[in-house]
Formats: structure tokens, C-alpha cells, sequence
């Protein structure tokens, strides 16, 4: 169980830098989810919290009157929900305040991008269709419910996801899959683009980033839950050129997966120097 904590929010349109979008929506800080992974977790503000991360989550009660308030005050433009929480996790299911925001930007004329990895979203597909420019982000790391469960502790499994992004698809709405992590031999990105590319407008790959996950915490989950790959990971993560040497592999593939499965293919691959220097042995 989370802890849920209610709090009163000072603002909920964020201007942002990211060429994505204008501004940003948090409706939660925190995530039930708990990935760990999760870059949300190297904000001040998770820093702070004594509980680990994915063990509380603050629900901000006073967001529609803040998002009224600033709504007055600011040209519409580009809208991404969720960019350092997930906006569809559990307690959105009885606080649905993200459903809310929704509601109250629909008339906006704005832009929104939704970043997800939950099939909650479908709940609000009924909402979705009366925007005129929307697109979903769905996080999708591999098909495999193992390796879910091994770096995400309580998101949807595989199932749920494929299953909500077919119905999002059906609704007219366009969705994008975002594949990151992308898990060194346990993201197959064949499967995911075999059962998802009939649904689904592109691609995004995004390698592991150790930043978030330092190299001692995904040794610690690859030894315990994929000990056959441990000497794969280290052999990786060794050395510049190992590293560079694997990720130029796997962009090929990903290249060649995308012209055959016809949907375009943005490769995101963090450099070795944002990693390193750190020992893998
Ligand atoms: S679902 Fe998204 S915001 Fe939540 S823990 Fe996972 S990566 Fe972080």
C-alpha cells in the first residue's frame, strides 16, 4: 500500500524547456507505480521523502481552481500531462483529477501530449476524442511481464497495455509507443513491434540511462532475476568501446525493424561520458 498524501498545489501550468511541449501538467508528485528506473525519483523533491520511491504519492486536491486561475492568465499552446508523474496510476481511479484537467482543457484550443504507461486512459477516451490536436506517449519496455514486474513495481502488465492501446487506436486517437529503457537482451523490440505497429503512429527508443538507475542497482536486479545475463551486462558496461559497440548494434536493428514494419523509428541513445566513469565489476 502507498500512502496518500492531499496537499494544495501553488501552480499547475509549468512552463517547460522540452521541445515537446509549452508547458507541463503534474497532477500527482510521486507515482505508485515505482519504477525504478523512474528519473522522478532524482527531483528535490523525491530526495527529500523519507519512504522510498513508489511508496507515497501527494494528490494535488486544489488543481482544477489553480488550472482555472492560470488558464485566464496564459496563451494556450503545447500541453504535456505527466512528464515527471504517471497521470493515469492508482489513486487517479477514485480522485480523477486528471480526468478533470482533461475536461477543463478540452475548450482550451490547446495541444496535448499524454505520457502513460496505464490503461486507466482508456476510462477517459470519451474525452480524448473532442480534442482536435492530441497525441499518447505509451510506454511499452518489452511484452514480457517478468521483466515488468523486475524494474516496475506495480505498473500494468503487457496485456493491459496492448489492449489499451488498441482501443485508443480504435477511438481515432494516435499513439506513439516510447520504448525506454530499452533493456539490454530483455526488451525484444520485434515483439513489440509485430503486435503494436498496426496501432500506432512511431517508435521512440531511449537507451537505460544509469543516471537514474545506477550500474549497482540493475546489477543487483540482473544478477538476482537474469543471472544467465549478468556476463552480458557487464561485458556492456565495461568499457567505452564494448558500449558503444552494442548500442550502434542495436540502432541497426531498430532501423531495420522499422523499415519493415513501415512506422518511423527515433533512436534516443544516451552517450558512455553521461554514465561514466563507474567500475561494473
Ligand atoms: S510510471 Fe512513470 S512516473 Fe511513475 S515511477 Fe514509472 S517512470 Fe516514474
Amino acid at each position: 500500500m502507498s500512502e496518500v498524501r492531499h496537499i494544495q498545489s501553488q501552480r499547475i501550468l509549468s512552463a517547460t524547456g522540452m521541445k515537446q511541449a509549452d508547458y507541463v501538467i503534474n497532477p500527482y508528485r510521486g507515482c505508485q507505480f515505482g519504477c525504478v528506473y523512474c528519473y522522478a525519483q532524482c527531483t528535490g523533491f523525491a530526495q527529500k521523502q523519507a519512504s522510498p520511491w513508489g511508496s507515497f504519492v501527494d494528490v494535488k486536491t486544489n488543481a482544477l481552481q489553480v488550472l482555472d486561475r492560470e488558464l485566464k492568465d496564459k496563451p494556450c499552446g503545447r500541453i504535456m500531462l505527466g512528464s515527471v508523474t504517471e497521470v493515469y496510476q492508482e489513486v487517479e481511479k477514485t480522485c480523477e483529477i486528471t480526468r478533470n484537467v482533461l475536461e477543463r482543457l478540452v475548450d482550451t484550443g490547446c495541444s496535448v501530449l499524454i505520457l502513460t504507461k496505464s490503461d486507466l486512459i482508456t476510462r477517459d477516451i470519451d474525452i480524448l476524442k473532442k480534442f482536435r490536436d492530441i497525441m499518447v506517449c505509451f510506454t511499452v519496455n518489452t511484452t514480457d511481464n517478468i521483466v515488468i514486474r523486475a524494474f516496475e513495481k506495480k505498473s500494468p502488465p503487457y496485456e493491459r497495455r496492448r489492449d489499451a492501446v488498441i482501443a485508443l487506436h480504435d477511438a481515432g486517437i494516435p499513439v506513439y509507443i516510447h520504448t525506454g529503457p530499452f533493456l539490454p537482451y530483455l526488451t525484444d523490440p520485434e515483439a513489440i513491434m509485430s503486435d503494436l505497429s498496426e496501432y500506432v503512429q512511431r517508435f521512440d527508443f531511449e537507451n537505460l540511462n544509469l543516471k537514474m538507475l545506477p550500474w549497482q542497482t540493475l546489477q543487483e536486479i540482473v544478477r538476482t532475476r537474469f543471472g544467465h545475463l549478468l556476463p552480458q551486462y557487464q561485458a556492456i558496461y565495461s568499457d567505452e568501446s564494448s558500449f558503444e559497440e552494442y548500442w550502434v548494434s542495436v540502432r541497426q536493428i531498430l532501423t531495420g525493424l522499422g523499415a519493415k514494419y513501415e512506422r518511423d523509428t527515433n533512436i534516443y541513445f544516451h552517450p558512455y561520458d553521461i554514465f561514466f566513469p563507474i567500475s561494473v565489476r
